[in-house]
C-alpha cells in the first residue's frame, strides 16, 4: 500500500484523500491549524467540479447548503441605491453552479475521510528529503517519518512547493490587487444579500448568507506591492484602513469592526504559475500549484477537480508516481489555463478605476433587466466561466482502482 503525505487539509487535501483512499492509497493529512479551520468567505463549485463532487456521493449535501443569496445592492456614499443584481441573473444555469461557504464545504470533507484517513492537526512539514524509495519528511512537532509521495495541498503559500521548488516568488504573479475578509456583525440585518459600495480603485461591502447573526466585511483595493510581514496583522488592518480611509456609507464602522475581528484576512490577489507541478516524488494540487485568484471564482472547483485526476491517475499508473505525474501535467494544463485567464477580465469589473465606469456600469445594471436582448448579454458573461469550468473530460478511474492496492 502507498503512503502518501497531503500538507494542507482546506478542499484539495481532502478532496485528495478521498479519492487516494477510495483507490485503495493510504493518504496522511496533515494541518498547520489546531483543529479543522472552519470560517472563510463564499466560493462557488462549477462545471467539472460539481461533477467530481457528485461522484464522490456528496452532491446533495453541498447544495444543501447552498448559500442560497438572493441580491446583490451597489450604494452610494450616502447608501442610496445605485443599483441592484438578482443573484439567480448571473448564476449560471440550474444545477451547474453551487455557491457554498468554504467552511462548510471544508467540513463536509472532512466529515467523509475522517474516519479512514489519519490526520495531524497542528504540525507543519519542516524538511523532505528524497531518497530511492521514499521522502524522509520531518515535521516541526511530531516525529519524522518517512512516507513514498508527498504532496502539497496547502495554498497560495504553500510550504511543500517553497521546500521542493523553491521561493515562492518565482511562481506568485501579482494581479495588482489585494482582497481583505473578516467576520463583522451583522449590524445592518442583511439576509442572504451583498451590499457592495464601489470606488474608484477599491470596494467595500458587506454580505450575510442569512445563517447567522454575523456578516462577511469585503475590501477589495487596487495596489502596487505592499511590502508586509504576513505575520504582522496589526500592519495589515493598518493598510486597509489606509486604503479605505475617507470612504463613505458603512466603511468607517466595517474598518471598526475589523479591528476586532477573529479571523481577520488580507492577500495580494495573485495567480501561481509554474512549468511543472511536481519535482521526483512530490507533486502540488489546488492552489499550491495553480491558484488562479479569488478573481477568477475557479479556486476551489480547480482544487476539486485536481484532486481527482491526480489520485485517479497514481490509480491508473498503479503507482508508478512519474507516469502518474506526467498524465496528471498534461490532463489538467488546459482546464488550469482556460480558468486562470478568467481572472484579468473579472477584475475589471470588480474594482472600477474611475467615477465615469462606475456610473456607467451602475447605468448598465439598471437597464439590464428590461433591454430585450437582456439574455444575450447576460450569457456574453456568463458563458467564458461555464466554458472555462466545463474544459476538461473527466475520465473514469474506477477501473484502475482495484490494481492500486
Ligand atoms: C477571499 C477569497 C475569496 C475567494 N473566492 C472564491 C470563489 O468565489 N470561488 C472559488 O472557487 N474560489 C475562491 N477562492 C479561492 C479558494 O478559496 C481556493 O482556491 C481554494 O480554497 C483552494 O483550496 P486549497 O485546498 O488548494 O487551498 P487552501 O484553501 O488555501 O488551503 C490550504 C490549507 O493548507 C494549510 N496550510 C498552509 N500552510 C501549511 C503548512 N505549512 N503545513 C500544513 N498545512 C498548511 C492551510 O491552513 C489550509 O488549510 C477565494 C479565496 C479567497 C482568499
Amino acid at each position: 500500500m502507498t503512503n502518501i503525505l497531503i500538507s494542507g487539509g482546506s478542499v484539495a487535501g481532502p478532496a485528495l484523500a478521498f479519492w487516494l483512499r477510495r483507490h485503495g492509497f493510504n493518504p496522511t493529512v496533515v494541518e498547520r491549524a489546531p483543529a479543522l479551520r472552519t470560517g472563510g468567505y463564499k466560493i462557488d463549485v462549477r462545471g467539472a467540479a460539481l461533477d467530481v463532487v457528485g461522484r464522490m456521493g456528496l452532491r446533495e449535501e453541498v447544495v444543501r447548503h447552498g448559500t442560497d443569496m438572493r441580491i446583490a445592492r451597489f450604494v452610494d456614499a450616502a447608501g442610496r441605491q445605485l443599483a441592484g443584481m438578482d443573484a439567480q441573473l448571473f448564476g449560471g444555469r440550474e444545477g451547474d453552479d453551487v455557491e457554498i461557504m468554504r467552511g462548510d464545504l471544508a467540513r463536509i470533507l472532512h466529515d467523509a475521510t475522517r474516519d479512514d484517513v489519519e490526520y495531524l492537526f497542528d504540525d507543519s512539514v519542516t524538511a523532505l528529503e528524497e531518497t530511492a524509495d521514499g521522502v524522509r519528511v520531518t515535521f516541526e512537532n511530531g516525529p519524522a517519518r518517512t512516507f513514498d509521495l508527498v504532496v502539497g495541498a496547502d495554498g497560495l503559500h504553500s510550504n511543500v512547493r517553497a521546500l521542493a521548488f523553491g521561493e515562492e516568488s518565482a511562481y506568485l504573479h501579482d494581479l495588482g490587487h489585494y482582497i481583505s475578509i473578516c467576520t463583522v456583525p451583522n449590524h445592518l440585518g442583511l439576509d442572504r444579500t451583498e451590499m457592495m459600495h464601489p470606488a474608484p480603485g477599491r470596494s467595500a461591502g458587506m454580505y450575510s448568507t442569512g445563517r447567522s447573526a454575523d456578516a462577511k466585511a469585503m475590501f477589495l483595493f487596487s495596489s502596487e506591492p505592499l511590502g508586509y510581514d504576513r505575520r504582522d496583522v496589526a500592519r495589515q488592518r493598518e493598510l486597509v484602513a489606509g486604503a479605505f480611509a475617507g470612504q463613505g456609507w458603512e466603511v468607517p464602522r466595517l474598518l471598526d469592526a475589523m479591528g476586532e475581528a477573529p479571523d481577520f484576512y488580507l492577500d495580494s490577489i495573485s495567480q501561481v504559475r509554474m512549468d511543472r507541478w511536481s519535482s521526483g516524488r512530490v507533486v502540488l494540487v489546488g492552489d499550491a500549484a495553480y491558484g488562479p485568484s479569488p478573481a477568477s471564482g475557479q479556486g476551489t472547483s480547480l482544487a476539486l477537480v485536481g484532486a481527482y485526476v491526480l489520485a485517479g491517475s497514481l490509480a491508473a499508473a498503479a503507482g508508478d508516481h512519474e507516469a502518474a505525474f506526467a498524465a496528471y501535467e498534461s490532463d489538467m494544463r488546459h482546464f488550469v489555463e482556460e480558468n486562470q485567464k478568467l481572472a484579468a477580465s473579472n477584475l475589471k469589473g470588480m474594482v472600477l478605476k474611475s467615477a465615469g465606469q462606475i456610473r456607467f456600469q451602475m447605468f448598465m445594471l439598471r437597464l439590464m433587466p428590461r433591454l430585450p436582448g437582456r439574455n444575450r448579454m447576460i450569457r456574453r458573461v456568463t458563458e467564458p466561466i461555464r466554458r472555462a469550468a466545463t474544459a476538461i473530460t473527466l475520465r473514469d478511474y474506477e477501473a484502475a482502482s482495484s490494481s492500486a492496492s
